[in-house]
């Protein structure tokens, strides 16, 4: 049973020193908690500082921020225009909810005021409702868009992801953010031992996406914090116990993949990407004009 209530907030925008390896340096969610309910979600912590579980309540008990519009007009004007914000770091901003409440297009209204540049990583195709938006941003490269997409099978998503739209609905939504001219990079995270990392399946990813138009892909391997990692265990137990030991040994050292495993991950990846012309590289987006907050001292 699915709660929803609304939170009055105090602030938008969080300065994020540790996103700055991701390309972001502000951060901001429009929701708490998410709908689409992946199982290997790492957000599923952040439930914990409301009081709420990892589980089903992440999923279930969800919070729509309130009075975001104002809120992010008056937070914009502090922030430097150089930064970068990322929208959907800790919720995803185009879950159901959006398409009752708006609050993520509230949050682009005001961004496209701004002139801040920005990201926005999604995994639903209700992404295309703000086209008249994004698409005068996208070709000016304000804002890059990433698509999450971790597989092609849609009976092996319902069981990783039971809330998210099927895979062939998102590289739509890649085909047509691209038609837009809006920039899109496949965000292929995370990946997951012995579930989505054999190299014919992501040649058979990674092919479907390239063929949608996207030029560009990031790549990053499952992360199992502490908060997280007996909760996903204990789902990962249900579907395939032979794998425990295996996730067990890559994940040993705090939460994330280390050993020849991710050299073997990342080698597959970038041997694949070449292959298929894609860029491992990230695509920062632009603010609209740097010089509108320079001030020069002469
Ligand atoms: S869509 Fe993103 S935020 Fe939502 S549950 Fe999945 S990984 Fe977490």
């Amino acid at each position: 049973m699915r709660q929803v209530e609304r939170w009055m907030i105090q602030s938008l925008f969080t300065r994020s020193p540790e996103g700055a390896r991701f390309g972001f340096d502000y951060s901001a969610n429009p929701y708490r908690g998410c709908a689409h309910a992946c199982r290997y979600c790492y957000a599923r912590e952040t439930h914990t500082y409301l009081g709420h579980g990892v589980g089903e309540d992440f999923e279930t008990r969800l919070y729509v921020k309130a009075g975001v519009e104002r809120r992010a007009r008056k937070e914009l004007a502090r922030i430097p225009l150089t930064a970068v914000i990322a929208l959907g770091t800790a919720t995803d901003p185009y879950q159901p909810l959006e398409g009752r409440h708006r609050v993520t297009r509230g949050i682009l209204e005001a961004l496209a005021e701004s002139g801040h540049a920005f990201t926005i990583t999604t995994k639903s195709p209700l992404i295309l409702r703000d086209l008249d938006l994004l698409s005068p941003l996208g070709a000016r490269g304000q804002v890059v868009v990433h698509i999450s997409l971790i597989h092609l099978d849609p009976g092996l998503l319902r069981q990783l992801e039971p809330g998210s739209p099927p895979p062939r609905a998102r590289l739509r939504a890649m085909a047509q953010l691209i038609q837009a001219r809006v920039p899109v990079t496949h965000f292929l995270a995370p990946v997951l031992p012995g579930l989505t990392d054999q190299p014919d399946h992501l040649r058979a990813l990674l092919t479907a996406v390239r063929d949608t138009g996207v030029q560009r892909v990031m790549v990053a391997p499952l992360r199992l914090p502490p908060a997280l990692r007996p909760y996903f265990l204990a789902q990962l137990k249900a579907w395939s116990p032979e794998l425990i030991h295996t996730y067990e040994a890559i994940f040993a050292e705090a939460g994330y993949a280390s050993g020849p495993w991710r050299r073997t991950l990342e080698e597959t990846v970038a041997a694949l990407c070449a292959n298929l012309g894609l860029s491992l590289n990230p695509q920062r987006p632009r603010p609209r004009d740097l010089r509108e907050q320079v001030k020069f001292p002469f």
